[in-house]
């Protein structure tokens, strides 16, 4: 089943007439919703999925503990024990000013004097930081020879797992390919890689190294099939026609067969948009996803194609600035204006909005019943004989703080009944039936709205993709407006469940991801005073942009809508940056 050489036979068949790069390319992933149940080869799938699992998990164990000997030769000692508790201190203050801030009777000279000392500290922070980058540069330098081993060691080590992993070779290139993305970023951010738990979900994918012509697709190359569908799937004015038509099968290779031929997962998929002509598949995955108690299944095809010629983007710049404000249109997540003096908001309607917190209301209906559910468990455990391994299996369900013990042990109860247990068992079943139905709701009920939102904010990103070269970013660190004072979490639950709702970080993905498939710009700028001050005048007012949403400068007397304001400013002032790039 496992294959050695990464030329094998289906190589040969998938060199196809390549067109020549001139210039302009872009890539895309092509997305298809395959069926719930394979049609042959799941089994062997799931297995790769699971090893590519394990062969993750491995990786990060040898990464990590290559990264503890290295970060032990490069210790700076005393100076950095220093750094962690100014850092400390640095937190404080900076919560402490937070609190002041959304603290309306606090006084301006307690808020000057502990703003401060938070410059003190974030001074001190960064004077200590230096001696520690220069003291460790000065172990690495007087280590380099174990340094460099250590490092050789790793990669020895992982190629190691790699070939014991059994994996077919495009399984074990994506997932070194993954590794090697993610260890980079880990680096960066002073973050360890962590081991994933196997849950049953994964990828199986090929891939082409010279690339597989889109026309090749729907012949017989060895890793990668589809069968051809008419065109009228596309074309056809009947949408049920299109949607007959469009229905398929695809096959993707999992491993190979002792003599080298392919071992298929093949799936019925829906085909219903064509692949572009002239376009050149890199990647194809089969991704499966657990949504409620059922599976997904989609297919990806990262296709390389001509990018679009003749677009015309006039207008260079605009400028976006986030956020999650309810307005009587739905959510407002992001407002944008652009070179062209255009401007306008991107809002998640009020039904969605709507939909989102009823996700938040079934968890309180799970919760509420699953609590009275245990509570009748630990009742009836202490006061009447449960057989084992039954009684074990349920004082883990009262001890636990997820339903999923007490699923498992009415499971375990089901198969196995004992005299006398009917009253309980009624009641624990009753639970079990209400609480999967909930839970069922709840999970698709997120997916489809996930993904709504995913398709809006993508539609949002292309057409402002269309338009301009260079998309502004307001840099909100997201971070740390995550880590608010605990005071002010508990008098703003709803302002936390928005912000929850609008996932800024997803949007800001997706603009990253349109905007450099058609090699345009995006630029996080951090604006001074991009809400405050006048965008047309640059007046620096005083007031409340929590309580009232447009505000009237005093000195030019514009009204504007804070929104609109802040993205003015976030373009001007991006403006200025970008030309000086
Ligand atoms: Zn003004």
């Amino acid at each position: 089943m496992q294959e050695t050489a990464p030329e094998s036979r289906d190589d040969r068949t998938n060199r196809g007439t390549i067109p020549e790069e001139h210039g302009n390319t872009l890539t895309r992933v092509y997305e298809y919703g395959c069926g719930r149940e394979a049609i042959r080869g799941m089994d062997i799938a799931i297995d790769q999925m699971f090893r590519r699992n394990e062969l993750w998990n491995r990786i990060v164990e040898i990464d990590n503990e290559v990264r503890t000997k290295m970060e032990a030769t490069l210790f700076a000692g005393a100076k950095e024990e220093e750094l962690g508790s100014i850092r400390e201190k640095l937190k404080e203050l900076r919560s402490r000013l937070a609190m002041l801030r959304a603290d309306r009777k606090s006084s301006k000279a307690e808020r000057d004097r502990v703003r401060a000392q938070v410059k003190a500290a974030a001074l001190e922070v960064r004077t200590v930081l230096d001696e520690v980058k220069r003291a460790r540069k000065a172990n690495a330098e007087e280590n380099r020879t174990l340094m460099r081993e250590l490092d050789a060691d790793r990669r020895r080590r992982i190629r190691q797992v790699q070939v014991q992993a059994g994996l077919y070779w495009c399984g074990r290139t994506e997932v070194l390919r993954n590794y090697e993305v993610a260890r980079r970023r880990a680096m960066r951010e002073g973050r360890r890689l962590q081991p994933r738990p196997w849950n049953g979900t994964g990828t199986v994918c090929v891939y082409f190294q010279q690339g597989l012509n889109v026309s090749g697709v729907f012949g017989d190359n060895g890793r990668l099939q589809i069968d051809p569908i008419p065109e009228d799937a596309w074309k056809s004015a009947s949408r049920s026609v299109r949607r007959r038509l469009a229905r398929t099968r695809v096959r993707i290779r999992v491993a190979a067969n002792a003599d080298l031929s392919p071992v298929w997962l093949e799936l019925p998929m829906t085909m219903h948009r064509p692949l572009p002509d002239g376009g050149v598949v890199r990647w194809a995955s089969i991704m499966r996803e657990q949504v409620g108690l059922s599976w997904r299944h989609r297919l990806l095809l990262t296709v390389r194609e001509p990018a679009p010629s003749g677009i015309e983007r006039p207008f260079e710049a605009v400028g976006v600035d986030v956020g999650w404000r309810v307005t009587p249109e739905g959510l407002r997540v992001a407002y944008w204006c652009g070179a062209d003096g255009n401007h306008g908001a991107l809002v998640l309607p009020p039904s969605d909005l709507a939909a989102f917190r009823q996700i938040d209301s079934l968890q309180s209906t799970i919760t509420a019943a699953y609590d009275q559910a245990r509570s009748f468990l630990q009742s009836y455990t202490n006061s009447h004989t449960v057989p084992e391994p039954l009684a074990a299996l349920a004082a883990t369900a009262v001890s636990s703080l997820s339903p999923r013990a007490l699923v498992r042990m009415f499971e375990e109860w089901k198969a196995n009944r004992y005299l006398g247990d009917e009253n309980a068992f009624t009641t624990i079943s009753v639970w079990h039936k209400q609480h999967v139905h909930l839970w069922t709701w709840q999970a698709n009920l997120r997916d489809q709205l996930i993904r709504k939102r995913r398709e809006l904010y993508r539609c949002f990103a292309a057409e402002l993709a269309r338009r301009f070269r260079c998309v502004l970013l307001h840099d909100v660190q997201l971070r740390r407006k995550s880590a608010k004072p605990p005071v002010m979490r508990e008098a703003i639950p709803a302002q936390r469940q928005h912000r929850f709702i609008a996932a800024i970080s997803v949007l800001f993905r997706i603009l990253q991801h349109t905007f450099e498939k058609h090699s345009g710009t995006v630029l996080r700028i951090k604006p001074e005073h991009a809400t405050m001050s006048c965008h047309s005048c640059g007046t620096l007012d005083e007031w409340n942009p929590a309580a009232t949403l447009t505000h009237t400068c005093s000195k030019c007397g514009l009204t504007w809508d804070q929104d609109y304001n802040a993205a003015k400013n976030v373009l001007r002032q991006g403006l200025a940056v970008w030309s000086r790039k």
